[in-house]
């Protein structure tokens, strides 16, 4: 695995790659490395000639600079991780390489509803965040292949979106989360729940896993209810538990019985805040 700190040194070598008439992947991420990135790994080797990940904790989309501070960091064990799984090149970049005008009067993306929707609406800032540091990664690694995770829904359609937006040519995957046995989906947040914390927070898929099972045509509003108490007994604080249009995350309150549907829940076990959701149809 080659490791590269610095964009310059990195684009010279990509396009060395490509004159070549490799075919690349790229899996963006923010580090403190789990099975759910390794399976982003798995995905994008099985498809291209050269696997291209990045670890970055980006300053910009973090709303809550506690949130910033208090983000797992493990690079030694992260680059462990990514040799293993066969990823070709890792790279490392400075917050100043990214941004190398500093980080105020950055430009910003119409995102349309999807701007201030559920994480949006919680995380004010945090999808033009994630569009700024996308849009610079995307046009440093040039690659043919995206490869993010469903764990992150709205990312993914913010991502799609951007992508139009800059009319760059990508092929967009979204791979499927992957979780603990118990059910949990796995995050890089996961590490900071204390014991007590980790056995709550299972209640999340589990009332995710309820919504699927119990969805029928016509009002989900009981549903919703029924688990957004089942949240509150496992001490959750809950920013948003929701039934949407799996296409644009509208609220679905009543539902036809065949459009996508997706349910999607934002909730707080101690300040460790824990996101998941399930397609539902
Ligand atoms: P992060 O490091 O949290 O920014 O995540 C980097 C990428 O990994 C994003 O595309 C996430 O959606 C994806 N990801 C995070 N957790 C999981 C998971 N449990 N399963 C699949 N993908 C995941």
């Amino acid at each position: 695995m080659i490791l590269f700190k610095k964009s310059g040194d990195l684009q010279h070598w990509i396009s060395e790659q490509k004159t070549k008439g490799k075919v690349t992947g790229f899996v963006p991420t923010m580090g403190a490395l789990h099975e759910g990135h390794m399976q982003l790994i798995k995905a994008c080797r099985s498809m291209v000639d050269l696997t291209i990940c990045s670890i970055f904790v980006n300053p910009a989309q973090f709303n809550d600079p506690k949130d910033f501070e208090k983000y797992p960091v493990s690079i030694e064990t992260d680059i462990h991780m990514l040799h293993h799984a066969g990823t070709d090149v890792l790279f490392l970049p400075s917050v100043s390489d990214i941004y190398p005008g500093g980080q105020t009067g950055l430009e910003t993306y119409d995102l349309g509803p999807l701007e201030t929707l559920l994480e949006g609406r919680y995380r004010p800032g945090h999808f033009q965040g994630v569009s700024q540091v996308m849009s610079r990664l995307l046009k440093l690694v040039q690659p043919d292949h995206l490869f993010m995770g469903q764990k992150d829904f709205q990312q993914c359609l913010v991502v799609q979106r951007l992508i139009e937006i800059m009319d760059f040519p990508v092929h967009f995957h979204t791979v499927s989360t992957v979780r603990e046995a118990d059910g949990l989906a796995q995050s890089s947040r996961n590490r900071r729940l204390t014991p007590e914390q980790r056995k709550n927070a299972v209640t999340i898929s589990q009332v995710l896993i309820d919504i699927r099972g119990k969805l029928s045509s016509g009002d989900a509003g009981d549903l919703l209810q029924k688990a957004h108490e089942k949240l509150d007994a496992a001490h959750f604080k809950t920013d948003y538990i929701t039934i949407a249009r799996a296409s644009d995350l509208q609220p679905i309150t009543h539902w036809n019985g065949e459009e996508k549907a997706v349910a999607l829940i934002a909730a707080y076990q101690g300040d460790v805040r824990l996101i998941d959701n399930m397609l539902l149809n």
